[in-house]
């Protein structure tokens, strides 16, 4: 007779076979994804954790920690796997993929709409009444929705859009029509200056802020987190893998989970959005709900800090003053980032780097007599400006 372990072992066997087939039969299962599921049923123990989940500020909405960042992800098939296991808000954003990014977060959310809560963002550059109602539809369209829980502004870069009337006008009529729930906005520079004019507005606008925040986040983040939580703002966390750089070369180590397990230690952060490109991903990131943040962790934290040194830009901003010509360094950089760093993906790269003025690109560097930005954390601002040219232009 069967050890009541083996029983449990099987039963979670097909539990996982049993589950995932019934996502999948309804969407297109491509060679990667059945290749996963075979390694998953192979296991005896559930890649999986009982999800944990958090308020998100005033929105009152309860979603879970290690919420899906879908901005990477090609498969439909691997967000509804984590839909399936609780993940419970997805965060995408049309100009994802060249706006491929909301029609596969559609075919992952059909079916189950009401189980979780979408989070969009309009274009960068939309201000205007008409621009951000074009929006909006659009992305309900896409999504084959009838409402946005969350909408966020994106890519805030300090106060000026939070109180722009004509966006607060188009916001507020599509809150009257029930299409959008509540506002937010999204920010990877100059975040403390975002969050703080979140924190003082008065009319107590923006609902969230999806902000960038690790382990190298300099203090007036976290300060400014605090008290825009204090001030009942929801907090969501990106970038939280610090780029996501292969740690290969580590011994196997896994920074990336004490990466994200460092930001969900601090209980004003309601959840995080790590880009999960694939099942392998999924796993690694979402096995962390629940899990503390342990002394190895910051061991692990300090030798990946190192690892990337060399090469990680904080997005600070702070070296562009030093230089004459205007190069937006830390965009650049960024840029340089998503071709790179773990996100791998080209397009986004090149993208980001198109939305840049020109004269705000690495082209204006070529001939510089030499280069007198100075990086506060010891990058050569000079090589990257180079290599950025030659990956992205
Ligand atoms: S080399 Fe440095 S100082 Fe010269 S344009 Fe480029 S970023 Fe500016
Ligand atoms: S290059 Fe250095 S100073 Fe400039 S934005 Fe990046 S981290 Fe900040």
């Amino acid at each position: 007779m069967e050890s009541s372990e083996k029983k449990k072992g099987i039963n979670r066997r097909t539990f996982i076979k049993a589950g995932i087939a019934g996502t999948a039969t309804a969407l297109i299962a491509p060679p990667a994804f059945a290749d996963a599921l075979q390694q998953m049923a192979a296991t005896d123990q559930s890649p999986f954790p009982k999800p944990v989940y958090r308020t998100l500020g005033r929105t009152g909405l309860k979603i879970s920690v290690v919420s899906f960042g879908a901005m990477l992800t090609p498969e439909p098939e691997v967000i509804r796997v984590a839909i399936d296991q609780g993940v419970n808000y997805i965060d995408t954003a049309r100009k994802y993929m060249g706006g491929k990014n909301e029609e596969i977060v559609a075919k992952a959310i059909r079916g189950v709409r009401d189980k979780i809560h979408i989070a969009t963002k309009t274009l960068p550059e939309s201000t205007t009444k008409a621009e951000i109602i074009r929006d909006v539809e659009t992305s309900l369209k896409t999504l084959g929705t009838d409402h946005i829980d969350v909408i966020q502004l994106h890519h805030l870069t300090g106060r000026e859009r939070i109180f722009i009337a004509e966006t607060r006008e188009a916001l507020t009529l599509l809150k009257k029509q029930g299409k959008v729930r509540f506002c937010g906005v999204t920010t990877h520079k100059n975040e403390a200056e975002v969050l703080n004019a979140l924190a003082d507005d008065p009319d107590r606008f923006f609902d969230t802020c999806l902000v960038k925040y690790n382990f190298k986040v300099d203090k007036a983040v976290s300060a400014a987190i605090d008290r825009a939580a204090s001030a009942g703002i929801g907090i969501i966390a990106m970038k939280t893998q610090v780029g996501g750089y292969d740690i290969t070369g580590l011994g196997g180590i896994s920074a990336h989970q004490a990466a994200l397990k460092w930001v969900l230690q601090n209980p004003r952060v309601t959840a995080a959005i790590p880009g999960m490109k694939d099942m392998t991903q999924l796993r690694e990131d979402i096995a962390v709900m629940g899990m503390p943040f342990a002394y190895a962790d910051l061991r692990r934290l300090d030798r990946y800090a190192e690892a990337i040194a060399p090469f990680y830009c904080t997005f600070c901003g702070t070296c562009e003053a030093g230089c004459p010509r205007g190069v937006d360094v830390s965009t650049v950089n960024r840029a340089l980032m998503y071709a790179e760093g773990g996100y791998r993906d080209i397009s986004l790269a090149r993208a980001t780097y198109a939305e840049l003025p020109q004269l705000a690109t690495a082209a204006a560097c070529v001939d510089c007599a030499g280069c007198t930005a100075r990086c506060i954390n010891g990058l050569d601002i000079s090589a990257k400006m180079e290599r950025a040219r030659s990956v992205l232009a």
